[in-house]
């Protein structure tokens, strides 16, 4: 018996001794979020890390979800249409009509996701195959990279890179540009798509009308497509402009648009994004989504359908909230600014976006480097920053490929979309530590 015992156990042992993780998790297991994330659970006395508002959001949107929740049509409660609850394809079709000049079907132009998240998911499953390249502009949202080699793809990157003012003023985001010869030789018969996020996270640029212009010019010589992430489309200040790649010539054919209720309506945690483009690419999106998570909760996407109607009436006007929101968080942002550019923390001013990149240099002696390290020093400086000060913020480097990431290590991000209270508590951290500085 013992024997057969010690058999039985063997084989089993021999069994579970095979691999068990796919091969496609190869280089893509590690993720910079579920470290930074704990460490500020765990540390920090004021969060300015991951991005998402700390004010709730407006008053239309919770009413409708409550509306939605207690009102007599207990359907919302069941499954909806796979592709996105008619309601909300609907009035997404009509708000997209508006703004790209053209008409679209809510059935074929428009699809709902579970977030802009699953929408990156689908594009990349479904337009990328094995062995195609996808380049991707650095620093760039890091799940590109791993979406891209779960398809089997391969990603190409390709940098801004800072010109920084002669006259000694802040740098702005726009100073950070593509090389049109670098952009250029990026391109070959090999390239599948190219990924573009503008207002772009975690810089805050967006591109002009000449960058975009560029790009459209490159995916068209090349029949390439474009993944064109505009999650912060509405989040644009100093009255510049966000300009859609699709609207350009040649490109509605081969641009898949991507957004997000998330943070559109200030609601991240709601996971209610979308896609808009042509049904020749949405079709392939459709059958990725119909067998992975086939839709997203039916009563979020009615309160966001109604969030959108809203929006759809009050459209330019003064109490619209893609009017309002851009003018808070301008001051937001102004106000960040000011307070890290008086600590000397030398802030690099966005255009669009949650998000603001400060240069750390001066703050440095405090953190010292370890020579030869794997480890960047801006994510060695901002897990010392939690740990001992209370503030959490995330390393520029985690937005750069793994060979690139040495290239840029002395900035760190901050999420502005916060009270005003949680922007004057990290203001007093830094103006402290800047105290102790000087006075040691
Ligand atoms: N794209 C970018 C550029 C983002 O910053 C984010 C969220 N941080 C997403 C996509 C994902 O959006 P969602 O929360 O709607 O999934």
């Amino acid at each position: 018996l013992k024997a057969s015992n010690s058999l039985f156990f063997h084989s089993l042992q021999a069994k579970m001794s095979r691999p068990v993780q796919a091969r496609r998790l190869e280089g893509v297991d590690k993720n910079i979020w579920v470290e930074f994330v704990k460490l500020a659970a765990t540390y920090s006395k004021v969060n300015l890390g991951q991005g998402f508002p700390d004010f709730p959001a407006p008053d239309f949107l919770r009413e409708a979800l409550m509306r939605a929740l207690s009102g007599g049509d207990h359907m919302l409660h069941q499954y909806t249409r796979a592709f996105g609850h008619p309601p909300l394809v609907k009035v997404l079709a009509q708000f997209f009509e508006k703004l790209l000049g053209r008409d679209l079907d809510p059935m074929t132009n428009v699809m709902v996701t579970v977030g802009a998240y699953q929408a990156l998911f689908c594009c990349f499953q479904a337009l990328v195959d094995e062995g195609d390249e996808v380049i991707i502009i650095e620093p760039f949202f890091d799940c590109y990279e791993p979406m891209v080699k779960m398809a089997g793809g391969t990603p190409v990157f390709v940098p801004l890179r800072p010109n920084p003012p002669k006259d000694g003023k802040l740098m702005s985001s726009a100073d950070w540009q593509l090389d049109p010869a670098e952009l250029a030789s990026k391109f070959s018969e090999r390239t599948k798509a190219i990924v573009l996020n503008s207002p772009n996270n975690p810089l805050g640029k967006v591109f002009s009308r000449g960058e975009l212009g560029l790009i459209a010019e490159l995916c068209v010589k090349h029949d390439v497509l474009c993944i064109s992430d505009e999650v912060y489309e509405w989040l644009v200040y100093d009255g510049k402009q966000h300009i859609r790649i699709a609207s350009l010539q040649g490109m509605w054919e081969r641009t898949v648009i991507i957004g997000s209720a998330g943070k559109t309506f200030s609601a991240t945690g709601w996971k209610v994004g979308w896609v808009v483009g042509p049904d020749r690419l949405l079709q392939h999106l459709r059958t990725v989504h119909q067998n992975s998570v086939y839709h997203c909760a039916t009563i979020a996407q009615e309160a966001v359908a109604q969030g959108f109607q809203r929006e759809l009436m009050l459209y330019g006007k003064p109490e619209s909230y893609f009017v309002q929101l851009p003018k808070e968080l301008q001051q937001k942002r102004d106000w960040l600014v000011q307070s890290l550019d008086g600590v000397g923390m030398k802030p690099i001013i966005p255009e669009g976006t949650y998000f603001l990149v400060a240069d750390i240099s001066p703050f440095k002696s405090d953190v010292p480097d370890v020579p030869n390290s794997d480890e960047p020093y801006d994510s060695r400086f901002a897990k010392w920053m939690v740990k001992n000060k209370g503030l959490a913020a995330i390393p520029l480097s985690a937005f750069y490929s793994e060979a690139h990431k040495n290239n840029y290590t002395n900035f760190i991000r901050f999420c502005f979309a916060k009270e005003e209270a949680t922007l004057k508590a990290a203001s007093d951290i830094l103006q402290k530590w800047k105290q102790e500085k000087t006075s040691s």
